[in-house]
């Protein structure tokens, strides 16, 4: 057995309306080279100037990972050539990036294996992306749209183990900072890349020789393209075959990681500091801007769902996936506490709501999370939703649900105006039940042969399917409590 270790580096798109050295639109899908400007195209002779926006969303980034945000930070040019890239270098930070040392905590299961352990942040530095190449069979066609939009990288240090550790990691990061509102999380779109780093070797030894894979698209590409690799190094260690640092590529087609390029060896970017831009200071004002735009951060929602509501961990999980949806929750709560509901009862029942029925509708119709503001059944409704609870039956109570959804009316309104209010009369349940005893005769007798036979578990079977009979004869209305015990005393009299 090896050990291994893994280290990802991941760049996120932050959602400034600007690019981060000029005024240009930064925007995903416009039209080609539209989104230009001489600072972002390179020319000579212009001056980028810094967006505070990119570095406060950077901050909020590195503060929810738990990192220090140094008393001075600036940028570096880095140089090389590429056709993406007009200027020949690339306005990164290398000294002093604007997070360091920070940490997060990954809490989760996959398949049947609980993860909860410590991963070192590196650092966070924020950068300006390259343009976009579009390789159309003969030619190479350049969009520069991209070339300077905000990117901020983000780097683990080599604390996960296995492909589902990074997976996982990249989940939560992913979330975070859709809660912070700071990037989209859309992998497929490339706002956020994951590159992955791999070594094995024998416990103890330390870090074994690693392995890149870059530019990974999706969570679950990162989980297997690190599976496939550490098992493929474990192989070419078993064979006596040294592993070959290099960069490989994840071929989804195949299910395999390939060689992409071979020299490793440190390319020298002749990093110096960028002249144009002075060195940012974090003042006492922007970093209480920082402190006041940062929220309640998913895991630690997830936690106080637990410890206060009682949910268990997979509700309070799958609760806090989008802000949006946690938001809804909690508004709903709030105004059923308010109300007089007691704490944890709303919150298992209006939990219940959302994560059975509503999420059946919002799938149905095609509704996204996001979208979840201007849906029907706002907060309100579903907290006197779940104040109905005790007078109409749980069954005309998913009835009320689809009604409140498609006429758009409150709940109470529903209830009242059709009658739907549970039935607890017991002189209207016994005329229902004195129904039942006519139609249903031999079911009856057969019950009460059963209870003088002792056979209990026939007889509640009898007496449970003779209550529903009554449910149905009052629309469902009829209190179960009642009409069970009008069953039993009919059953039980001679
Ligand atoms: P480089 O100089 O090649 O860019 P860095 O030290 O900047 O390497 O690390 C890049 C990423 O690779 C980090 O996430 C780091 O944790 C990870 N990493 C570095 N060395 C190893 C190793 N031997 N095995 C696995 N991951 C590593
Ligand atoms: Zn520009
Ligand atoms: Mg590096």
């Amino acid at each position: 057995m090896y050990q291994s270790f893994i280290g990802l580096e991941v760049h996120i798109h932050l959602l400034t309306k600007t690019k981060v050295f000029c005024g240009c639109r930064s925007a995903f899908g416009d039209e080609p080279n539209t989104n230009v400007c001489p600072v972002c195209m390179g020319y000579p002779g212009v001056l980028p100037s810094l967006n505070i926006e990119s570095m406060r969303m950077g901050c909020m980034v590195a503060q929810a990972l738990n990192c220090t945000i140094p008393e001075k930070t600036w940028f570096e040019r880095k140089q090389y050539f590429y056709p993406d890239m007009p200027k020949n270098y690339q306005i990164s930070q290398f000294a002093s990036p604007l997070g360091q040392n920070g940490f997060v905590e990954l809490a989760g299961r996959t398949g049947d294996r609980e993860i909860k352990k410590q991963v070192r942040i590196k650092e966070c530095h924020l950068e300006e992306d390259a343009g976009k190449m579009i390789h159309t069979g003969a030619v190479s066609l350049l969009d520069y749209n991209r070339a300077g939009v905000s990117l901020l990288e983000i780097v683990t240090e080599p604390d996960m183990e296995t492909g589902e550790e990074a997976e996982l990691f990249i989940q939560q990061l992913r979330r975070t900072v859709r809660y912070l509102g700071v990037c989209d999380g859309n992998m497929e779109e490339g706002s956020l890349r994951a590159d992955a780093n791999v070594s094995i070797n024998l416990p103890g030894r330390g870090l074994g020789r690693k392995v890149e894979i870059k530019n990974l698209n999706s969570s679950r590409f990162v989980r297997l393209a690190l599976n496939y690799e550490i098992k493929r190094q474990g192989e070419y260690l078993d064979a006596g075959k040294a592993v070959v640092q290099e960069t490989r590529l994840w071929n989804e087609n195949r299910d395999q990681t390939e060689t992409m390029r071979q020299k490793e060896n440190a390319q020298d970017y002749r990093y110096f500091p960028e002249p144009d831009i002075p060195v940012f200071l974090p003042d006492a004002d922007f970093l209480r801007s920082v402190d006041q735009a940062l929220v309640e951060l998913p895991l630690d929602r997830a936690r106080r769902y637990q410890r206060d509501f009682g949910l268990s961990p997979e509700q309070a999980d799958s609760l806090c996936e989008e802000k949006e949806g946690a938001d809804y929750f909690e508004e709903a709560l709030n105004l059923a506490v308010k109300q007089g509901m007691e704490g944890r009862e709303a919150a298992a029942r209006i939990a219940n709501w959302i994560l059975q029925d509503i999420r059946h509708i919002l799938n149905r119709e095609g509704i996204p999370l996001r979208g979840i503001g201007g849906f029907k059944l706002s907060p309100p409704r579903l907290a006197s939703l779940a104040l109905l609870a005790g007078r109409i039956s749980v069954k005309i109570a998913k009835q009320v649900l689809e009604a409140v959804f498609t006429e758009d009316k409150d709940p109470e309104t529903i209830v009242r105006e059709r009658g739907w209010e549970i039935l607890s009369d017991p002189a209207k349940i016994a005329e229902a039940v004195g129904a039942v005893k006519t139609a249903e005769g031999e079911t009856l007798a057969e019950a009460r042969a059963a209870q003088a036979g002792g056979n209990g578990k026939r007889r509640s079977t009898l007496a449970a399917y003779l209550v529903g009979k009554v449910l149905e004869k009052t629309g469902g209305r009829a209190d179960p409590k009642i009409a069970g015990a009008q069953i039993a005393a009919l059953i039980d009299s001679p």
